[in-house]
């Protein structure tokens, strides 16, 4: 299963440690000026998704899909699509829970019809060609969730998505919607926002082709250390975490990734981002080992970090 690390414009740039780095940019996070060609080293893949949640929370219904379609193109200028594969996706409307089920019912229309509006853009300016486009499934339960796929499938998509799961904490119910999708469109499915490592492992068993996780630099905040095979979370020491007991680091176990190879001590550091961001890189190195096995992680040649 491939993991695509979530990454803004402050985080560390997780290609230069990793020369099969798969990542994911949603557009409001970034200023509309960004483009992702200031990345010091081009990933393997990037995913440009819609950041829906947020454009709808600050937009409503009003953000439109030629919006964020150019606004995506901006962000990509200057790429070069021979090298960096680059998948896209169409403006999706979340679906909170609890919404009204009138409410539900419209947002999985509007998605169905931003997607129609994606495929025009993209047929439109030839980006069909040159990008894969991702049709991101909506749904509350099973059923609307094999209608929207199907929807999507009949428009003509053959990479999707899965969104809204990240809200859900009942991991039966999230195997139940995501099992109605495989049945619905097969292979080539993503889902959107997962970090849980018991769920993670259950949709790899699934046959799930991807997920996308922030999860790397959030716990990095929050001075955490994770570790694979087996799994494991360390509280910096002096950081004691409610969540966590007395499971408190002193120093670094023994890690091969790029960032301990160097100078372990260098993740201990507090008060700078730059200290986050080496435990960032050491947490995307583990939670990628978890996710994709650690054979997915390729060492960039020249080996600089
Ligand atoms: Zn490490």
């Amino acid at each position: 299963m491939e993991f695509f690390v979530s990454w803004t414009d402050s985080d560390p740039e997780y290609p230069i440690f990793d020369a099969n780095c798969s990542l994911l940019v949603s557009p409001p996070v970034f200023s509309r000026a960004f483009r992702l060609t200031r990345l010091a080293v081009m990933p393997r893949r990037i995913m440009v998704d819609s950041g829906a949640y947020t454009l709808r929370k600050r937009f409503g219904d009003e953000f439109t899909q030629q919006q964020l379609f150019e606004w995506q193109i901006n962000m990509l200028d200057g790429v070069d699509l021979d090298r960096t594969q680059v998948l896209l996706s169409h403006l999706d409307q979340p679906l909170e829970s609890g919404l009204p089920r009138a409410e539900a019912y419209r947002r999985m229309e509007l998605t169905i019809a931003r997607a129609w509006d994606f495929l025009t853009l993209a047929q439109r300016s030839g980006m069909d060609k040159k990008v894969e486009l991702v049709g991101v499934i909506q749904g509350y339960d099973a059923d609307s969730i094999r209608w929207c796929s199907r929807e999507l499938k009949r428009l003509g998509f053959h990479r999707f998505g899965i969104g809204s799961l990240a809200m859900l904490f009942n991991q039966g119910e999230i195997e139940t919607r995501i099992k109605a999708a495989l049945q619905e469109v097969g292979q080539g499915l993503h889902v959107f926002g997962i970090s849980s490592i018991p769920v993670l492992r259950a949709l790899r068993d699934l046959g799930v082709a991807s997920v996308d996780s922030s999860r790397p630099v959030k716990e990095a905040m929050f001075y955490v250390l994770l570790y694979s095979n087996p799994f494991r979370r360390f509280a910096l020491a002096g950081r004691r975490r409610q969540d966590m007991g007395s499971k408190q680091l002193k120093r670094a176990l023994p890690c091969p990734c790029p960032v301990c190879r160097v100078n372990p001590r260098r993740m201990f550091g507090v008060g700078s981002k730059r200290f986050t961001n080496y435990r960032a890189v050491h947490n995307y190195y583990h939670l990628k080992c978890e996710v994709s096995g650690c054979a997915a992680w390729a060492e960039p040649l020249g080996g600089e970090n």
